[in-house]
């Protein structure tokens, strides 16, 4: 019996079964489990001898290079130079296809388009999506997939699918580690995955550079007058005088919500594109994800990000304001 009783998730098996050249991809600004849910499913794919193309709009961020398969990743660039044509794209970890990245479209590629998440749902993405947001991260849904088409759970895989779980459960402490969850994590043990190796190459790893960043930006610091709401600010600039990358932000705004008051956490970030881009984190029953929804953002109760078309101080203002309301409720 397969681990998952779906109708669209059987499709979707059914498909990637019986097609063989397939185009792999994910969201904008990758995390963890972006990485690891393409590049697991592609070494999958590749071992029943089909034509695997990963592409993503935005480069690897340096903590995951260690993962296989990585480096084989490419730019949507280097597609549009080769006019490929796909029996199907299979979209990982997003719920709208815009998350891919504003430039891309990815119907040029190909006809059918394939969808698999676990965010809440907000609109349909793909023309057969399989979303369950009671997963704790898109590598579950897929650790599931690969043995339900009867895909060996290589080390290396094994290695890869334990690196999203960890890193989306934001090391096994989110709402999100549940014991299906740990029984994945169990069995890729079982595979091979070392939680030492990974643990050290993801969270002891860092460049200099982005320890340096995050001090500066966390001293940014700021709070409403009821300690409930924290933010901290992050520019170009800042990022630049650091000699760092804005990936390098990833989850600094999660040590906001270390501070005991703390309700609602929020990074703002300036990249001078005209655009800020939120990083949300919210404790006890505020929901984000809602909140972010207004602003045609997503992500999860309790971890979501949106973009405004604002000034940086604009941005602030507004968005403060609107939470003070919000956490009120
Ligand atoms: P982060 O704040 O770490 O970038 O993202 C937190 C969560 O929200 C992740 O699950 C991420 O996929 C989602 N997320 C971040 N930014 C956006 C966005 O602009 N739109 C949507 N739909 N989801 C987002
Ligand atoms: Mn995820």
């Amino acid at each position: 019996m397969a681990r998952i009783i779906d109708e669209n998730y059987s499709k979707i098996a059914e498909k990637l079964k019986a097609l063989n050249h397939i185009l792999i991809t994910s969201h904008i600004n990758p995390d963890g489990d972006n990485i690891s849910s393409i590049t697991a499913l592609g070494m999958g794919l590749s071992s029943l001898g089909k034509s695997v193309t990963i592409a993503l709009v935005s480069p690897v961020p340096h903590i995951y290079k260690f993962l296989p398969y990585t480096e084989g990743i490419i730019d949507f660039k280097k597609l549009d130079e080769d006019r490929p044509n796909f029996d199907c794209a299979i979209v990982l970890d997003v719920g709208s296809l815009k998350r891919v990245g504003e430039t891309v479209d990815i119907r040029k590629y190909t006809k059918l388009v394939l969808n698999i998440d676990h965010h809440v749902k907000t609109e349909n993405c793909g023309d057969i999506s399989f979303v369950d947001s009671s997963y704790s991260s898109t590598a579950e849904i897929i650790y599931n997939l690969l043995v339900d088409m009867d895909i060996k759970i290589t080390a290396e895989i094994a290695e890869t699918l334990y690196a999203g779980i960890m890193t989306d459960t934001g090391g096994f402490q989110f709402q999100n580690t549940t014991a299906s969850a740990m029984k994945t994590i169990s069995e890729l043990i079982a595979a091979g995955a070392s939680p030492e190796k990974i643990s050290q190459k993801i969270y002891f790893s860092n460049r200099a550079a982005k320890i340096v960043l995050m001090g500066k930006v966390l001293s940014t610091l700021k709070f409403d007058p009821s300690g409930k709401i924290g933010w901290i600010v992050a520019t170009k600039d800042v990022i630049d005088e650091c000699g760092a990358n804005s990936d390098d932000l990833e989850n600094v705004v999660n040590n906001i919500t270390s501070i005991e008051t703390i309700e609602v956490a929020i990074l703002f970030r300036d990249l001078k594109d005209g655009k800020i881009k939120l990083s949300l984190r919210a404790r006890n029953n505020v929901d984000v994800q809602k909140f972010a929804l207004k602003y045609q953002g997503g992500g999860h109760k309790k971890a979501a990000g949106m973009v405004l078309e604002a000034t940086l101080e604009e941005a602030v203002n507004r968005v403060i304001f609107e939470f003070r309301d919000y956490i009120r409720g």
